[in-house]
């Protein structure tokens, strides 16, 4: 076993036991890619297992804090049905769940979704790539589900200096599924989709949605970012009369019209426009266009801190003309899924909106990741979606 030695003073963030080391933090030891190291402080004693990374500047992503534990097949077997067991724990209203969370499962760099019966994968780091099979034997048997896809094809394998790979990895088959959530039902391909194919982040925030439409009796709605229509699903099955679905991505509108007629609902009552959100909010302000209900769910503007100050003009603009477009007693539900804004900053930036449009909002809900995307007192980058509801006065 190699051993990685860590600068004197950087062993603070391991005794917190948040999972990562820098590149800067480490003093000696090299490995092979994914290869299990043992880490240890300046003065010798132990920190963690963890895996190397020798491309990242996230060089070392720990494993387990406890000396006694072994890394091998059982481990991975053991932290697998720990997170599927949480998972049954946990009050999931659909057949589309996360199993692992990476960081926040204790098994860095893995990203497991279940949509019914099959299974999809992302191994984002060299540690979770060299245990893919044992991984793979693991949630097939913590699952009984013997179908899993593979998308390894984020960005982020480049960093790890890991190729691309997509394809099947246990089983086979037709890569379209259809998922049952809360009321309604959604589908996706698990080969095309982003991410594993769909946001189940967002689902307790649709049910949400669906809930304040009918509440608040909002008649128009406009979903912007609305990838495959989840939130017009949900104002739909709210009982908006209109409701319109902004996305720059055609595949993902057909699906969304697909969406209407799978639940049901007349498709004269869903309009898409296949337009870059920021063109579609001015030309509603200036055609005079009004809804009363507006999400906001963009993309990443902001993957990391280092991009925060150009993210929060970007956010501010657009909430800034979404809150000008909504009706009085009109809501906006407006998001951030990037790690470089905090939920503090995200609210500033948001309240910066309101005082630019010359808007009186309230803060009437703030929300987050469904609980199986779970954040942990440990790893404050778990919390990386916020999501603000405001009420025009
Ligand atoms: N709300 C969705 C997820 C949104 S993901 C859900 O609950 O499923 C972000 C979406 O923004 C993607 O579908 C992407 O195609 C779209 N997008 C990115 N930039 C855009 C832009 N400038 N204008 C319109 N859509 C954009």
């Amino acid at each position: 076993m190699k051993t990685i030695k860590l600068r004197d003073g950087k062993e603070r963030s391991l005794l917190r036991r948040h999972p990562w080391v820098f590149e800067g933090s480490v003093a000696s030891g090299k490995a092979d890619p994914g290869e299990t190291v043992r880490v240890q402080a300046a003065d010798g004693r132990f920190l963690a297992w963890a895996a190397y990374s020798p491309s990242s500047q996230i060089r070392l992503r720990a494993w387990s804090f406890d000396e006694a534990e072994r890394i091998d097949a059982a481990f991975f077997k053991r932290r697998i049905e720990q997170a599927v067991a949480m998972r049954t724990r946990l009050p999931i209203a659909s057949d589309g769940r996360r199993l692992v969370h990476g960081e926040a499962d204790g098994l860095p760099g893995l990203i497991v979704d279940r949509y019914a019966d099959t299974l999809c994968a992302q191994f984002l780091a060299s540690g979770v790539e060299r245990w893919k099979a044992v991984i793979a034997d693991a949630l097939r048997d913590a699952t009984g589900t013997q179908r899993l896809f593979e998308r390894s094809d984020a960005g982020v394998r480049e960093l790890e200096r890991l190729p691309p790979v997509t394809g099947w990895l246990r089983g086979d088959g037709d890569t379209g599924v259809t998922i049952h959530e809360h009321d309604w039902r959604l589908t996706l391909d698990v080969a095309e989709g982003h991410k594993t194919g769909f946001y189940l982040d967002q689902r307790d925030n649709r049910r949400l949605l669906a809930d304040t439409v009918r509440h608040f009796g909002c008649r128009r709605v406009l979903n912007c970012y609305s990838y495959t229509g989840g939130f017009s699903i949900a104002a739909l099955h709210g009982g908006a009369a209109q409701v319109t679905s902004v996305d720059s991505s055609a595949p993902a509108l057909a699906r969304a019209s697909a969406h209407v007629a799978l639940n049901g609902f007349d498709p004269a009552r869903h309009e898409v426009l296949d337009a870059d959100v920021n063109q579609t909010l001015r030309e509603c302000l200036s055609s005079g266009r009004r809804f009363d209900a507006i999400v906001l769910d963009p993309p990443k503007f902001a993957p990391t801190g280092a991009h925060a100050e150009r993210a929060a003009r970007a956010y501010k603009d657009i909430n800034r003309l979404a809150l000008m477009l909504l009706e009085p007693g009109g809501l906006l539900f407006t998001f951030s899924c990037s790690g470089g804004i905090s939920p503090d900053l995200f609210h500033k930036i948001v309240a910066g909106a309101g005082l630019d449009a010359g808007v009186d909002a309230l803060f009437y809900a703030r929300l987050a990741a469904a609980p199986d995307h779970p954040m942990t007192v440990t790893f404050p980058e778990g919390e990386y979606l916020k999501g603000l509801v405001l009420l025009r006065r």
